[in-house]
């Protein structure tokens, strides 16, 4: 992968880097030659960060009745009322709203996943742009600040990059809402999700997020909006919230790529997004 080889580029000897460099910039011209390919299933699309028509008219664009907290669709609306699901009244989140883009299905896990572990950083681009009427929505007029959801350094370190800061920053190129990537801190590593039921899940990400130095000067008044790429469980949104709300900020809400939606046969949450353990290790090169 590119940034592998530039990685690997820097500890080379300067006629080998010369030679690395040649390849990459040869690279580089045959990439843009290649025709743009379905960011989903890899057919070719007529424009670049567009989907076909198939992998177009299987995205859930969660128009729907749906929680007015967590965005979980919900099987009819109440003429006139903001609705909430069970689990919101049960337990509410400390975010005011947390709309999605899409639903997580194939697509939208593809794109995500492609991002995150395949690199494709293009993607929080077209990501960003089905974001953007959700984000409209939420943001109205006031200030609001976007603040992605932020990687423990181990994990920033391995990856190379952020991809909810990826999205926050191509949010912010489109819509014009500044982005603070400083607000929020990862003082504790956390391992996987995948699989754990929901009161585990709490218990992994307590005490994960902190306010960074000067935070609150920065939040004060404002509405913030944590962006993430796959709004699962909750749990991590909620720990997140959670912290923000300490900063003096007007309002917290949140704004994902994908929600995670139950199955609707067996209601289950996490079956689908433990398939995701497996496209890791494919690597996602596609
Ligand atoms: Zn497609
Ligand atoms: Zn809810």
């Amino acid at each position: 992968m590119a940034s592998e080889g530039e990685e690997a580029g820097s500890r080379m000897p300067p006629g080998a880097r010369l030679r690395h460099g040649m390849r990459q910039a040869g690279r580089a011209i045959v990439d843009y030659a290649l025709p743009p390919r379905c960011p989903a299933c890899g057919t070719i699309v007529g424009a670049d960060r567009q989907f076909c028509l198939d992998c177009w008219s299987s995205l859930d664009f969660l128009g729907g009745p749906a929680c007015a907290r967590c965005s979980i669709p919900l099987p009819s609306a109440v003429p006139g009322g903001d609705l909430e699901c069970g689990a919101c009244l049960a337990d509410p989140p400390p975010f005011e709203g947390a709309p999605a883009a899409v639903a997580y299905g194939p697509a939208a896990r593809t794109v995500a996943l492609r991002l995150k572990y395949g690199r494709r950083v293009g993607h929080a681009r077209l990501m960003a742009g089905l974001m953007l009427a959700p984000l409209r929505a939420l943001a109205g007029e006031g200030e609001a600040l976007l603040v992605p959801v932020p990687l423990h350094r181990w994990r920033l370190w391995s990856r190379g990059f952020n991809q909810a800061a990826l999205v926050a920053d191509a949010l912010t190129r489109l819509s014009g809402v500044p982005h603070d990537h400083d607000m929020l801190l990862r003082v504790k590593a956390t391992p996987p999700m995948r699989g754990k039921g929901k009161r585990e899940r709490a218990g992994i990400v307590a005490g994960a997020f902190a306010l960074a130095p000067g935070a609150k000067e920065r939040a004060r008044g404002r509405h913030l909006i944590l962006i993430d790429d796959v709004h699962a469980s909750g749990a991590t949104l909620r720990a997140a919230a959670r912290i923000l709300r300490r900063s003096g900020a007007a309002r917290v809400s949140a704004l994902c790529w994908a929600r995670v939606v139950p199955d609707a046969a067996t209601g289950n949450l996490f079956d689908f997004v433990a398939l995701d353990s497996d496209m890791q290790s494919e690597r996602m090169t596609g």
